[in-house]
């Protein structure tokens, strides 16, 4: 049997499996995607993400879709300003109108996940197939065993099913683990049209205010609406005893804004504004660095091999770069064991030292003087982290 012949089974349809996917087909194999949602529309994909040209950007070029990024992308989203509580400005970037050297452009998650999923042969993705568990064969080979009753045997099985793998125990025994910060996701639905004074006080991009050991960061997503995270350093049961009623938005909004009762008023605009849904959200993480002896028949990407928190905005650039690496090394080898090992050595490496980088960076967004720290880290250009 050829290489190509074998079956790859890639768990999860997120940005890391559909890149695999795609680059492996661009080369002629046929991987097959298996996704716990029945579709692509079952629930809302999230916020905004900027893919820097080394990681995401990197990936898109290597999946022949860089271009058509470049054409949906918003370089104008790059703009970013940084106070403390008390609205005072400590870093502020100016909006680009193109693509230049370094970049890190926004798109939308949703935007970005069906120009993926539009470039795949049409029947890659097996909708409601929510694996349970893969058992591994004497031969090396796995079956796969779904909630629907389905069981696939394959050749390859690629872990792309982010926190919580059912995948990663076949490799290692760490577990994802609150990482001591919980985040309420708050939207300003229309804000440039119903909230002007909001949106000029934010820019068209990223607005980051820290003190206090908290957080607003809010960002402009391409659907016109600002996306504002609430972080907080707090044990792991605060989002259940913290008092806030989420599913009532105005008793909510009256209820957190008792958390940041003496910061500046725009600041507060923020929570005052927010007219559509609220999301409270446990930081997750793997044990940093995450490693474990490689196997044949089977791997990890994305998140199911290295969960971070988002405070340096890498997991989904991670996951789409670890599907590009995974993908050329399996073209360019002709055993898959061995194109399991080159890509796993050479992930361990750049996955750790961005592990470790965002590690500092959630500790700094929440430490004594964050603002100034990080404004004048930003202001040296990211020199020393
Ligand atoms: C609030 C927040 C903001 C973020 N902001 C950024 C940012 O600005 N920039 C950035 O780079 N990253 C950001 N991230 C991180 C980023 O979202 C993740 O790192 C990225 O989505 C990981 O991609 P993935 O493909 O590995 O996993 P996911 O995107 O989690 O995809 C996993 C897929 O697998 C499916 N799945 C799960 N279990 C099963 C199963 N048992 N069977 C079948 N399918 C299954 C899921 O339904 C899903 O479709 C942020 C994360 C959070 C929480």
């Amino acid at each position: 049997m050829s290489d190509k012949e074998k079956r790859i089974a890639i768990i999860g349809a997120g940005l890391g499996g559909l890149t695999l996917a795609r680059v492996l087909q661009q080369a002629g194999f046929d991987p097959v995607i298996y996704e716990r949602e029945s579709s692509r529309t079952y629930r809302s994909q999230g916020g905004t993400l900027d893919l820097a040209t080394d990681s995401g950007q990197k990936a898109l070029q290597v999946a022949g879709l860089l271009e058509e990024f470049q054409s949906i992308c918003r370089y104008e989203g790059q703009a970013m300003k940084l106070t403390d509580k008390t609205g005072k400005l400590l870093f502020g970037s100016a909006a680009e109108e193109g693509p230049g050297e370094d970049d890190r452009p926004e798109i939308d998650r949703t935007l970005l996940r069906n120009m993926l999923l539009d470039s795949l042969h049409p029947s890659s993705v097996r909708w409601g197939y929510k694996l349970l568990q893969a058992l591994r064969l004497e031969n090396g080979q796995h079956d796969l065993q779904f909630e629907n009753g389905q069981i696939e045997t394959v050749d390859l099985v690629v872990a792309a099913d982010g926190a919580f793998s059912k995948i990663r125990p076949l490799l290692s025994n760490a577990d994802a683990e609150y990482s001591g910060v919980s985040m309420i996701e708050l939207n300003v639905l229309d804000a440039a049209t119903q909230f002007p004074d909001l949106f000029a006080f934010n820019g068209t991009g990223s607005m980051f205010a820290l003190d206090d050991h908290k957080a607003i960061v809010a960002q402009v997503n391409g659907d016109g609406r600002i996306r504002v995270y609430l972080g907080f350093e707090v044990d792991r049961d605060w989002i259940d005893v913290n008092g806030i009623p989420y599913e009532n938005l105005e008793k909510a909004k009256c209820e957190m804004l008792k958390f940041f009762e003496d910061w500046d008023e725009d600041l507060k605009n923020y929570i005052r504004y927010a007219n559509g849904e609220v999301f409270p959200r446990r930081i997750y993480m793997l044990p940093v660095p995450h490693k474990w002896e490689s196997k044949s028949g089977v791997t990890l990407i994305g998140d199911a091999a290295h969960l971070m928190s988002p405070f340096a905005g890498a997991g989904a650039n991670l996951a789409m770069l670890d599907a590009a690496e995974l993908g050329l090394s399996i073209i360019n080898n002709d055993d898959l064991f061995q194109a399991i090992k080159e890509y796993e050595l050479k992930m361990f490496e750049y996955a750790g030292d961005t592990a470790i980088t965002t590690k500092r960076f959630m500790k700094l967004f929440f430490s004594d003087n964050a603002a100034e720290t990080f404004g004048e880290m930003m202001s040296s250009n990211f020199a020393e982290v």
